[in-house]
């Protein structure tokens, strides 16, 4: 069963049994009431008589001591005639409670004299026939007669108007419900409204829609309710598209290593066939074995740097204070014997929270590719800064440069501008996304700025020491 007729059965189950009790109080309260004022009606219908009868009794004149039978019958027609418009129902009992006069229809039973006593009045409500009346009982004393005076009064009407009050307020009820439905579906099909943006939200996703957002049309929880999902669905969109991204970059590693891979062994295995299938002189069987002995050196290079990668990314960074002179001073060691180039060192000393080895890697493969980049003669700057966030270390130098469209991609692994110069000089396009990755360890990124035919600069920050944890400093 659908949320909204849910909430719609409930209100209208609820309505239904508060308005039924609610009505059955008001109407039962209504017809106490009434009876309530009869009962007091009859009770003084009932002292009015009995004044009546003693006032009677005393005038009459006596011939005997006491009140004769005859005489108390003769009073009572005579009461029972003096009704305004209707005629009285009474009966009169003697001290042994034996019937002296009875109206023509005085239905009420006995039990009620045996209740009458001096000082108690009685009453007692009867439903002898279709009727229902007010049966009262009091005691008479008349001329040293204790006698018994009962009345009836008819209160059928009392009684019908509860009978009609019920069926008018069933009508009611009846009426009530149907109109307040009618409301109620439209109001539970409002409230849940946003129940059923929330699931049209759902299947879009399920579809493969991700971008579709839930309409938010409340602010109360419901809306709440949406925003969150609306916020789920965007971190899910995202996740989705960072997946296809890394998917995509797998198989364009996949593609492009395949592609590195063929070229060195193509050249490998044509060599190797043509050693084996000829008898070449020792020249041409030179230069075939050093092909071999090159290219296979080119995949040893290649598959040691994808290694390297693969380390990289699952490594766990232990970095050690250091001083970055220091690095400046190891790479002028390493390029001492270089003699083709200028290199220009100015690096700020300053204690770096780095793992050294892995810094050093990235220095000397961004100075190899400055050198490769350059006219031998032309300069290479290595400078190291001191920055408000951190220490920035930077390989310019005045080459070839990149072109703008191609920045983004030269840290792409096997990626590189000019295949055939980056092979000559046993590149493969990889040591700039080796370099990324080790920067990404130390929470930093390559930053490039190059033009071409001016040259490039490649820099970045790193981690300056804040001394130990304990708060010391050495
Ligand atoms: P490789 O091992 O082939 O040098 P890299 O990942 O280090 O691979 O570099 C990718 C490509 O970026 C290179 O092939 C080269 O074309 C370009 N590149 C890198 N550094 C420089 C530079 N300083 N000046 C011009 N081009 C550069």
């Amino acid at each position: 069963m659908k949320f909204s007729y849910k909430i719609l059965l409930c209100s209208i189950i609820t309505m239904a049994v508060s308005f039924g009790i609610g009505g059955y109080f008001f109407v039962n309260d209504v017809f106490k009431a009434s009876l309530e004022r009869e009962i007091g009606q009859a009770a003084d219908d009932s002292s009015i008589l009995k004044f009546a009868f003693e006032t009677a009794a005393l005038n009459i004149p006596s011939k005997y001591d006491m009140l004769q039978n005859g005489v108390v019958e003769e009073i009572g027609a005579n009461l029972e005639n003096r009704g305004q418009g209707t005629k009285r129902l009474l009966r009169l009992s003697d001290e042994n409670r034996e019937f002296l006069y009875a109206s023509e229809g005085f239905v009420g039973d006995t039990a009620l004299l045996a209740r009458i006593g001096e000082q108690t009045r009685a009453y007692q409500i009867i439903h002898p026939d279709e009727h229902y009346y007010i049966q009262t009982g009091v005691m008479v004393d008349a001329l040293d007669r204790m006698l018994y005076l009962e009345t009836m009064r008819d209160v059928t009407e009392v009684y019908a108007e509860r009978t009609r009050g019920f069926t008018v307020y069933r009508s009611l009820m009846l009426l009530l419900l149907v109109l307040s439905s009618v409301f109620l579906y439209f109001i539970s099909y409002w409230l849940t409204r946003p129940i059923r943006l929330l699931t049209r939200a759902a299947r879009k996703m399920t579809e493969g829609d991700y971008s579709y957002r839930a309409e938010q049309v409340s602010s109360d929880e419901m809306g709440q309710l949406t925003r969150d999902f609306n916020h789920m669905s965007r971190v899910v969109e995202e996740n989705i598209h960072k997946l296809e991204d890394e998917i995509r970059a797998r198989e364009d590693f996949i593609a492009a290593f395949s592609h590195e891979l063929k070229t060195p062994l193509t050249a490998v295995i044509g060599y190797a066939d043509l050693l084996r299938s000829r008898k070449l002189d020792d020249e041409k069987h030179f230069l075939s074995a050093n092909y071999i002995y090159t290219e296979g050196k080119r995949l040893e290079a290649m598959s040691l740097r994808l290694l390297d990668i693969i380390v990289t990314r699952r490594y766990r960074l232990e970095p050690q204070e250091t001083n970055a002179k220091a690095l400046s001073v190891y790479l002028r060691d390493m390029y001492a014997e270089k003699k083709e180039y200028q290199f220009l060192y100015d690096c700020e000393s300053c204690r770096i929270c780095v793992e050294v080895d892995l810094i050093k890697n990235v220095l000397l493969n961004l100075t190899d590719n400055a050198c490769k980049a350059s006219e031998p003669g032309s300069v290479i700057e290595i400078t190291g800064t001191k920055k408000e966030d951190g220490y920035l270390f930077a390989v310019k130098d005045h080459g070839m440069g990149i072109p703008e469209e191609e920045i983004r991609k030269i840290t792409e692994a096997f990626y590189m501008v000019d295949k055939s110069r980056s092979r000559s000089h046993n590149g493969a396009g990889l040591g700039l996304a080796l370099c990324s990755e080790i920067l990404k360890l130390h929470g930093s990124e390559l930053m490039i700025e190059s033009t071409p035919d001016v040259g490039s600069c490649f820099s970045f920050l790193l981690p300056v020491w804040e001394g130990k944890k304990d708060g010391t400093d050495e």
